[in-house]
């Protein structure tokens, strides 16, 4: 019997508990993983709080993310002892996922833990870390460098946008940061922002075009506030849209995209091809201080996981919630 958390959904409404749970009821897959560390992701507080319908199979054990090492494999890249790291693929939506003490799943998902990394520090950074680095790389793609002026950052003070900053700004990039918590203003200065706004700037209905202020944006935040930033964004820039923390429509006109050659590209961490994913990871490690992981990491465990996804919600956590799982 292992630990886990288990969501259901049925005549008694919805459900999210720690449960036993034994091998047999893992699902098909040629990989058996001890889960050492997961993390809770906005996407895991919604699975766990049933807020909006992310978990489309049930009964489901949440958790888009985890690092843990190999039990047993079938697969050809896999043995037992090998460290991995595993991140979306649909895990904690339609297979399950990285809150319980075991995981069974395709070995194709997995990608070896990045050298450097400890299974903490890797859910530290987890997907939020990791589709903030396609976010920047996403920019870069698109020709943004440093030198075309300032990098616009919303939802500054969540997981992803923690790490665009601080990844922008190691390379080199000028970044304002938006936020709805001017009192973190020193936390994101820290991270190397150079200016913040006040997402009240950002966040209501808009003019189709407004002064041209960013070279590129990352924004995790959706709604107005993306129809704004595209709005604001310089002749020929490009803006990465990875979130809907604001709401998942998009009240905007083509304006900017005709007029100012602005390109609205989006990324997606789930199903990411693996050559894509394993440059993010190798990428953003050297351009992390691994130490100061271990800082911004709140340490929680499976069991105050629960509780812990609500306060997620309601934006009461900053920095990154790592959950221990197994030790
Ligand atoms: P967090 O909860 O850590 O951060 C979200 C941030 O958005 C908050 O900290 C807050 O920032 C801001 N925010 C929250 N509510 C509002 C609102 N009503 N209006 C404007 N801003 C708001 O989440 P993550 O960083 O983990 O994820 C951010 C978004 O990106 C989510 O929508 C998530 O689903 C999505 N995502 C998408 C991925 C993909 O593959 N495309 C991968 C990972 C995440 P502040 O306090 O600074 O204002």
């Amino acid at each position: 019997m292992f630990k886990g958390i288990l969501i259901d959904k049925n005549d008694a409404g919805y459900s999210a508990r720690l449960s036993e749970l034994n091998e047999d009821q893992l699902p098909e897959g040629d990989v058996l993983v001890r889960v050492e560390y997961s993390t809770l992701n906005y996407k895991d507080g919604l699975a766990i709080t049933g807020k909006m319908p992310v978990v489309r199979q049930f009964p489901m054990v949440p958790g888009i993310d985890f690092a843990g090492v190999v039990e047993s494999s079938e697969h050809p890249d896999f043995k037992p002892g090998d460290h991995v790291l595993l991140n979306g693929w649909g895990v904690g939506e339609v297979h399950w996922g990285g809150l319980a003490e075991k995981a069974r799943l395709k070995g194709d998902w997995l990608i070896p833990l990045p050298e450097g990394l400890t299974s903490r520090q890797a859910m530290a950074i987890g997907t939020a870390g990791y589709t903030a680095m396609l976010c920047v790389m996403t920019l870069a793609r698109h020709g943004v460098t440093p030198e075309d002026g300032d990098i616009l950052v919303t939802g500054a003070n969540g997981g992803v946008g923690s790490f665009a900053v601080s990844l922008l700004a190691k390379l080199g990039y000028r970044v304002v940061a938006s936020t709805g918590r001017p009192q973190e203003a020193e936390y994101l200065k820290a991270l190397g922002a150079s200016e913040i706004i006040d997402r009240s700037e950002l966040s209501e209905p808009g003019k189709p075009l407004q002064k041209e202020r960013w070279a590129g944006a990352i924004d995790s935040v959706g709604s107005h506030t993306l129809a704004n930033v595209c709005a604001g964004t310089r002749y020929g820039g490009t803006v990465a849209a990875c979130g809907l923390a604001q709401g998942m429509d998009l009240p905007a006109t083509v304006a900017p995209f005709i007029l100012r050659g602005v390109t609205l590209a989006g990324v997606d961490s789930v199903m990411c091809p693996k050559p894509q994913r394993m440059e993010a990871w190798h990428r953003l490690v050297p351009l992390l201080d691994v130490q100061a992981l271990d800082a911004i990491a709140n340490e929680i465990s499976l069991d105050q996981a629960i509780d812990t996804a609500k306060d997620l919600l309601q934006g009461k956590v900053r920095g990154r919630v790592i959950v221990k799982v197994a030790g």
